[in-house]
């Protein structure tokens, strides 16, 4: 028998269409993930900051920026970001395809 250390396995998401299935989030409190407001700056509420901290957890957070992007969601964190930070995204996303044009 070997004496050395048991590989450790990184963890495989094999999340695909079903990534919700994954999701950190999955079954904890909506009112977290959509706070009312963000504050003047577009910096994350304490409220907001709990449900970026959970996102900060989440294996499937990439899938889930990525889909709200898509879908142009306007409310709510996802994927740990508000949504000033995602129109942030759009518009930095869209200035790099302008440049690359
Ligand atoms: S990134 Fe955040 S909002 Fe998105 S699925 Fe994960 S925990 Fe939920």
């Amino acid at each position: 028998m070997s004496s050395a250390a048991p590989e450790i396995l990184a963890p495989v998401v094999l999340a695909g269409e079903n990534w919700e299935a994954y999701a950190a989030c999955r079954g904890g409190n909506p009112e977290l993930f959509f706070p009312l407001r963000e504050s003047k700056k577009g910096a994350p509420t304490e409220l907001a900051a709990l449900a970026i901290a959970v996102c900060e957890q989440c294996p499937v957070a990439q899938e889930c920026l990525e889909g709200a992007l898509e879908r142009d969601e306007r409310f709510g964190i996802w994927g740990g970001k508000t949504t000033t930070e995602r129109r942030e995204m759009v518009r930095q996303r869209a200035r790099l395809a302008a440049r690359s044009r």
